[in-house]
């Protein structure tokens, strides 16, 4: 099983998961820009059994972030850990995403991913062709 490693931009939390994450997307949701300060997030599902972090990440709207260098790192429940892979080790990553959040708010410059399932809004909202859900 391969374990990969992560941090924020100063180091103080870290964090490991092992083997392949359950599923990699990105968002383009207002809250996920807002809180990157970027156009979209890009992030993978790990079952919470296989994440494991040290240091102090600070809550903030379900979200955990390094409160000395402000680095968003990830979230988690009882079941699910969400990273965000921009904190990772390796860049570029191995993973590509699979599927498109919040799709309305994409910047009109950015294509959609190829072979990406596309969210009007989150996951369980299809988009219906020509047809706005808001
Ligand atoms: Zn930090
Ligand atoms: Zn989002």
């Amino acid at each position: 099983m391969i374990n990969r490693l992560g941090s924020c931009r100063c180091g103080q939390v870290k964090y490991e998961v092992r083997g392949a994450p359950k599923r990699v997307g990105i968002c383009h949701c207002k809250d996920c820009r807002t809180e990157s300060g970027s156009a979209f997030t890009f992030f993978a599902i790990w079952a919470l059994r296989e994440f494991s972090t040290t240091g102090e990440a600070v809550l903030h709207g379900g979200r955990r972030f390094c409160p000395k260098c402000g680095s968003r790192m990830f979230s988690y429940d009882e079941a699910e850990a969400e990273i965000k892979l921009g904190t990772l080790a390796d860049a570029p990553t191995p993973y590509r995403p699979t599927y498109e959040l919040w799709v309305k708010r994409r910047e009109p410059w950015l294509a959609p991913i190829e072979g990406a399932e596309q969210h009007w809004e989150d996951r369980h909202v299809r988009r219906v062709d020509g047809e706005a859900t808001e």
